[in-house]
């Protein structure tokens, strides 16, 4: 059976991240805040190209708690650092897969010699819901360059699937995940095919980064979110052009959400013990 496709959305009028981070967000706000779950936000920076700078630009010292950001690069890197000491740079096409789980302050912002040179950016967040019993969990990074994401080579010269969590072929991504989901970046040829299946239940999306794609019968252009019904297994892709697409399928997590700026608890109760904790400090220190 064929998973239908539910709408495919165009990108939202951008707003900007402190001043490094450009982004369109397709979600949480256009639809129910659990129809996508486990993830529960994407925030996507389609490309732009920033002039040189001395200062890095970026986002300042802010929290996190209750779930995972996953910041995948494409083009420009990403630094950033934290409040237990973890720093790290994204280079192009790689991930970082950051655990907020108990709680982190962390900076982000441009690198520092992409930043002295400008040039092209463009990049994603996602954030991942954290099951309830895992919502505490330490603080955890997983880091990959493009070289360390496992690939499955497509027949007939049709492109890549770069997998970074779940598997694909039996192909397994080299991120651990607290629930069952797939994450992967698909490039594909002119005229390269792709079929993907997830379960039925499993809440699905694809961000086209580049090119186009005829997405089972529908054409799906650069910079836009498709949205797929829980109706059936099998996604058919053919890229019309040169394509990289971000595909999430992830299992959805059954239990109450409640959001509030940078935390993300399954009550209002968690949603207090959270500022209440960070008001006294125990995320850490970090300056500005
Ligand atoms: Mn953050």
């Amino acid at each position: 059976m064929i998973k239908s496709i539910e709408r495919i959305i165009p990108p939202p009028a951008a707003h900007m991240v402190g001043d490094g981070f450009r982004v369109h967000n397709f979600f949480p706000g256009q639809f129910d805040i659990r129809r996508m779950s486990p993830f529960f936000l994407v925030d996507y920076g389609s490309k732009i190209e920033f002039n040189p700078s001395p200062q890095p630009r970026g986002v300042g010292v802010h929290p996190h708690r209750g779930f995972e950001t996953v910041t995948l690069a494409y083009y420009g890197k990403v630094a950033h650092h934290d409040s237990w000491g973890n720093s790290g740079v994204i280079e192009e096409g790689g991930v970082q897969w950051m655990t907020a789980g108990s709680g982190v302050l962390h900076k982000e912002y441009h690198e520092k010699e992409f930043s002295k040179k400008g040039g092209m950016f463009q990049m994603v967040q996602l954030w991942v819901n954290l099951p309830s019993k895992n919502k505490m969990t330490t603080p955890a990074y997983q880091g990959f360059t493009r070289d360390e994401l496992s690939k499955f080579e497509l027949p007939d010269d049709g492109g890549t699937v770069e997998v970074v969590a779940g598997n694909y072929n039996g192909v397994k991504g080299p991120a651990t995940t607290f629930s069952p989901l797939h994450l992967y970046n698909i490039r594909l040829n002119k005229q390269g095919k792709v079929t993907v299946q997830f379960p039925k239940d499993y809440n699905t999306g694809i961000i086209i980064i580049e090119g186009e794609v005829k997405v089972n019968d529908s054409i799906a252009r650069t910079d836009h979110f498709i949205l797929f019904k829980n109706d059936g297994e099998e996604i058919n892709i053919e890229a019309t052009e040169k394509a990289v697409l971000l595909v999430m399928s992830g299992e959805p997590i059954n239990e109450p959400i409640v959001p509030y700026g940078p935390f993300l608890m399954n009550t209002k109760e968690e949603i207090m013990q959270a500022y209440d904790d960070f008001n006294k400090g125990k995320f850490g220190t970090l300056e500005d």
